[in-house]
C-alpha cells in the first residue's frame, strides 16, 4: 500500500516512511497534479482537505483527529493497517527511500564516537547518504505504537 499526503500531514509521512510504508509527501497546493501523480503511482491520498475532487480510481482518505497519536490510529482503523516490525526502520524518513546495509568501517568517521563503539548495524539512504542506526532518528516508534493499541 503507497501513500502521498498532502502538506499539512509532513508528520505523519515521516511517521509512515519509519514504518516502512512508501510515502509521498506533496508539498505544492497543485490539486491535478496531487491526483496525477496519485493515479500514475497508484497511491492512496491521505488529507486533511475535504475540497479534493473524487477521480476515477484513487481512493482519498480525509482525516479528521487533530491529536497526533489519535491520528495515527484513525489512519490505521480506516485502511484496518496493521504495522509490519520487520518492515519498520527500512525506509529514509527524509527521502522515503530504502535504506541500505552498510558495513561498520565504512563509516567510522561519520558517526559519533559512541554510537560507532556501542552500535553494529548501521544503514544509509543512497540519496542523501544519512546513516542510520537502531535506537536514534526513530525516537520511541515502538512505544507510541504500543500505546495506540497498534
Ligand atoms: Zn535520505
Amino acid at each position: 500500500m503507497r501513500f502521498i499526503l498532502t502538506k499539512e500531514l509532513g508528520r505523519l509521512a515521516r511517521w509512515l516512511r519509519i514504518l516502512g510504508y512508501d510515502a509521498q509527501y506533496f508539498k505544492e497546493d497543485n490539486l491535478a497534479s496531487l491526483i496525477i501523480q496519485a493515479i500514475k503511482e497508484e497511491r492512496i491520498i491521505l488529507t486533511r482537505n475535504h475540497r479534493i475532487p473524487q477521480a476515477r480510481g484513487i481512493r482519498i482518505v480525509v482525516l479528521k483527529k487533530e491529536r497526533f497519536k489519535e491520528l495515527l490510529q484513525e489512519l490505521f482503523q480506516e485502511l484496518d493497517l496493521s504495522p509490519e516490525p520487520e518492515s519498520m526502520f527500512s525506509r529514509c524518513i527524509i527521502c522515503n527511500i530504502e535504506l541500505v546495509p552498510i558495513e561498520k568501517e565504512k563509516i567510522k568517521d561519520k558517526v559519533p564516537e559512541y554510537v560507532f563503539k556501542t552500535q553494529e548495524d548501521f544503514v544509509f539512504c543512497p540519496e542523501c547518504r544519512r546513516i542510520y542506526w537502531q535506537g536514534t532518528h526513530w525516537g520511541n516508534v515502538q512505544e507510541i505504537l504500543k500505546q495506540i493499541g497498534l
